[in-house]
């Protein structure tokens, strides 16, 4: 079988040189376990936080181990009740073609749909979406929700669920492509391009147009730049579901501190900010599932997908994910 594993760590930016692809002996399944031939491999912007050994909710990666990571694929050896050879299912194999695992660690997969939206829109990054905003974003009817990274996973799902309960949606996303995509196959109100606005304050002037109420929900996907033009336009009582901050996941870029502002707002606003990590909430999966798997069956929840092919070409595909060079959710398939 083969594996990328994590050559070393990052200084700051990730690059190639900081994984490496390997031959290994294919992994016999104990009892209780199934191999499985992996189609399909996820690639989220988590796994940069693996590669760096500071202190974090799950620990890090170790050099010379397999990347993390979810892939589905097909059983082709079971020594476990309720899996066959053939079986469709979902588990944490890591960057490999192969995987072995218990078989309590997968997950059959419905076979009307197609299996890697396991992976996104009804996976781990469609769940985020769901639970962030329904929980901790609070939604009513008529007000004002803006989030970033907007035609990603994550954003596409808490775009079209707010849209659905009826909140005007802004989209902030990265270029004019993205952002038609954002208004036009997921039904955001408006879109920015934040690659237009080189400074926070002149986003500011253009999200301050796009949500003329203010803003009652900031899904915080990114930080940075856009997180610095959203707080001054948040309403009273608005809610932040803190979900991700990709734009500092290989540090800051410095600039002045903006720390008691930021604090400030947060008091004078009364604005409630919820960190939150998917895996607390797991025991919602199934409410998820019931609720959004019809609606993707039908069309009425869409998603887009990044697809590159081979195994070889997951570190690349990563990187590009990591600078917004995707378009949907990033996936690897393998043959
Ligand atoms: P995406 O597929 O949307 O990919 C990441 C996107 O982030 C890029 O495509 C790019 O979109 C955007 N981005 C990258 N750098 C910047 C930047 N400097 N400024 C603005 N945007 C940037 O990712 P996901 O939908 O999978 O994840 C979205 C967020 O949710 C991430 O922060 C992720 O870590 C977080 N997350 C958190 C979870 C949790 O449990 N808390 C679970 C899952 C995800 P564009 O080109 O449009 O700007």
């Amino acid at each position: 079988m083969r594996r990328i594993v994590l050559a070393s760590r990052p200084e700051a930016e990730p690059g190639p040189e900081n994984f490496r692809l390997e031959e290994a002996p294919l992994p016999e399944p104990a009892e209780g376990e199934a191999l499985v031939r992996v189609r399909w491999l996820s690639l989220d912007p988590y796994m940069r936080g693996r590669m760096s050994a500071g202190p974090s909710y799950a620990a890090p990666v170790g050099i010379g181990e397999t990347m993390t990571g979810q892939g589905v694929g097909e059983v082709i050896a079971s020594r476990a009740e309720g899996l066959a050879a053939g079986d469709t299912v979902l588990g944490s194999f890591g960057w490999a073609d192969h995987g072995c695992a218990p078989a309590r660690e997968l997950r059959k997969l419905d076979a009307r749909l197609p299996p890697a939206t396991a992976l996104g829109v009804l996976g781990m990054p469609g769940f985020t979406g769901w639970v962030g905003l329904t929980e901790h974003g609070r939604p009513q009817p008529g007000e004002t929700l803006v989030v970033a990274a907007a035609t990603g996973p994550v954003g596409s799902m808490v775009g079209q669920l707010a849209k659905a309960l009826g909140l005007r949606a802004v989209g902030i996303a990265g270029g004019e492509e993205k952002c038609r995509l954002a208004t036009e196959t997921f039904g955001f109100d408006a879109c920015l391009d934040h690659r237009a606005h080189a400074e926070a304050r002149s986003l500011r002037r253009a999200l301050a147009e796009a949500a003329p109420d203010g803003i009652d929900i900031y899904f915080e996907n990114v930080g940075g730049k856009v997180l610095e033009a959203v707080i001054p336009l948040m309403n009273d009582f608005g809610r932040i579901p803190l979900c991700g901050t990709i734009a500092w996941y290989s540090g800051d870029e410095g600039g002045p501190d903006r720390l008691p502002t930021l604090w400030r707002s947060v008091l004078v606003k009364r604005l409630s900010v919820r960190g939150f990590i998917v895996t607390d909430h797991w025991d919602r999966i199934g409410d998820f599932l019931a609720e959004v798997a019809p609606k993707v069956a039908s069309g009425e929840i869409r998603y887009l997908e990044d697809v590159t092919e081979g195994l070889e070409n997951a570190p690349d595909a990563f990187l590009k994910m990591l600078g917004g060079g995707n378009t949907g959710k990033t996936l690897v398939k393998l043959p």
